[in-house]
């Protein structure tokens, strides 16, 4: 039965969708099976994971009105090793319609429930809001796995966060719980970043996971070639981040 996961911070462009692409490739480098599921209207981690967005028959939109399944809407992504159910445009509408909808937060959760067993882990990338969709998302997981950088703000951005989550996990989802917090885009040169680091494990203990992702130019370029860092230049210093971080993450389920 796979574990859910969103990967999930309100702040944009804090590295969620590099490091949901990223992390589905290295579990799927080291023999796990799973599904990535956009939750982002964006639709960066679906053509990140090399599916054409716009191309897209059915998306997480058909899923979560009810019109597909998961089954019937997940492409097989052959270069990246993994599933995907793929988001674009049409998706910002699903936050309109399902306001009149009954269990419109736990769309997402009744429809994974069908494919756990054909998969080790399913991650979802969530966009930079705490919308309905991110809210899905949180009714959907067994945990989160939060993204951040190590800046003066950050800290701020992580407190709305864990209220939202302690809310979702007391109300709605009793299974969710932060499994941990990611330090990406790290520079251990920059006095500050080993500050706010410091600072993190004080105050959330082994909440921070023990790997972390350097500032990393490859990872960048990755998407533009419709692959994760991890496919697209293995070799790469946040290429082999990812894939240690996999290896951690997998080591975690193994707790829970
Ligand atoms: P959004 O909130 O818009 O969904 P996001 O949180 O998903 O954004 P990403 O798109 O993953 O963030 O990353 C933001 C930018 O930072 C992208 O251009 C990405 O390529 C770059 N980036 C992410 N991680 C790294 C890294 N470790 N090293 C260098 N660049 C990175
Ligand atoms: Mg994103």
């Amino acid at each position: 039965m796979a574990k859910i996961f969103c990967v999930a911070n309100q702040k944009g462009g804090v590295g969620k969708t590099t490091t949901t692409v990223n992390l589905a490739a290295g579990l799927a480098k080291i023999g796990q099976r799973v599904l990535m599921v956009d939750l982002d209207p964006q639709g960066n981690a679906t053509m990140g994971s090399g599916v054409d967005k716009r191309k897209l028959e059915l998306t997480i939109y058909d899923v979560l009105l009810e019109s597909a399944t998961v089954a019937e809407a997940r492409i097989r992504s052959e270069k990246c090793g993994y599933d995907v159910l793929g988001a674009n445009r049409e998706l910002a509408g699903a936050e309109v319609e399902l306001v009149d909808l009954a269990h419109r937060d736990q769309r997402l959760k009744q429809a994974l429930g069908a494919v756990t067993p054909d998969y080790d882990f399913i991650l979802i990338d969530c966009p930079p809001s705490l919308s309905m969709l991110t809210l899905n998302g949180l009714c959907a997981a067994h945990g989160v796995i939060v993204p951040m950088q190590c800046e003066y703000f950050a800290l701020e951005g992580l407190t709305d966060l864990v209220n939202t989550i302690k809310q979702v996990h007391a109300n709605m989802n009793k299974d969710l719980q932060i499994i941990g917090l990611l330090r990406v885009m790290f520079d251990p040169r920059i006095t500050l970043q080993q500050q706010v680091s410091d600072q993190l494990k004080a105050h959330f203990g082994d909440k921070v996971f023990n790997t972390v992702i350097p500032r990393n130019v490859r990872l960048a370029e990755a998407p533009s070639y419709g692959l994760p860092g991890v496919i697209f230049d293995p070799a790469a210093r946040g290429s082999q981040a990812f894939v240690e971080f996999a290896a951690e993450m997998v080591a975690r389920i193994q707790m829970m």
